[in-house]
This record gives C-alpha cells, structure tokens and sequence, in this order.
C-alpha cells in the first residue's frame, strides 16, 4: 500500500504542471443516487469508493473506482440536492446524463493558465474545493467543442474509506 502510494506521488511530480496525467473521472448527472449506485455497482460491478454531499455545488455525489488496481479513473454520479443547483437544471433540460469529464492535472491554476493562453473560457477563473477537497476548475463548453471539462487536482489513490449508510 505504502509503496504504491510512492508510485503514484513520483508519477505525478514528473509530470509537467500542465499536463493530463489520466481521466479523473466522468461525471453523471442522475436523479437519484441509489437508482444510479445500483446500476454502477450492483450491475456493473464497479467498486463503491465513497460517497458524499457536497453543500457548495448541492449535490450528492458518489464515486466507483473504475481501476481496482490502482484506484484511478472513477463514475461520480451526481445527485442534485436543490432545485437551483446546477445538476438540477441540467437533469430538469436534458435528463440524466454524461454531464462532464474531468482529465487529473498536476497543477490547476498552471492548467487553467495554459488554456487561458490558448484561449479558452473557463468557468472558474481561479481554482476552488471540489468533491474530495480537491481543487478544480471547469472550462467551458462553448470554448471546448460542447465537452463540459473539468480540471482536477492529480492525487495519490486514496485509502478505502467506510461509506457512511
Ligand atoms: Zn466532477
């Protein structure tokens, strides 16, 4: 476990501040959390990781491990919590659904300035405290070939955690 987790830190610090280490994880929007854990898991045979209410974004989420080996690249199924929250208006105008994909960066902020160079909107202009306590930022569509892109703090695979009923 612990050299695993040696691994993953060597791997990230060699990358350079902006670059795209893997696929975080997809995010998909559902209307209930259960519904979608069933499916996910329960079916598809995915590993339950953790799940937890994210007040700032009014969501529930949950994220499955997509990659047993190495914990990485995950379905976070979001759960609007309030009818204003953005999950909601996305699931009230095109139903559940890929909402977005989140690509694993080494450094946000160099990220969101490299795609400021090149031109690309983003959302966020500075990097905030997503699900995990990791720091994100989203691009936007328009500037990304309609993909909703969410850029996501690399990490080290986290330990298990106990899912809290
Ligand atoms: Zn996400």
């Amino acid at each position: 476990m612990d050299g695993q987790d040696v691994n993953a830190a060597r791997e990230i610090a060699a990358l350079p501040p902006e670059a795209a280490g893997w696929v975080d994880h997809l995010g998909i929007a559902v209307a209930d959390l259960e519904t979608g854990i069933r499916l996910w898991r329960d079916v598809l045979g995915l590993e339950l990781e953790r799940a937890e209410e994210v007040p700032t974004e009014q969501v529930k989420v949950a994220f499955l491990r997509l990659d047993r080996a190495t914990g990485r690249g995950h379905v976070e199924l979001l759960q609007p919590t309030a009818p204003e929250s953005a999950i909601a208006k996305f699931v009230a105008k095109r139903g559940p659904g890929l909402h977005h994909v989140a690509i694993a960066v080494a450094d946000v902020a160099a990220a969101l300035r490299s795609c400021a160079e090149a031109g690309i909107e983003a959302i966020d202009t500075a990097p905030r405290v997503g699900a995990g306590g990791k720091q994100v930022a989203f691009l936007h569509p328009k500037s990304t070939g309609g993909v909703l892109i969410e850029l996501c703090a690399a990490a080290p695979p986290q330990g298990r955690q106990p899912i809290p009923a």
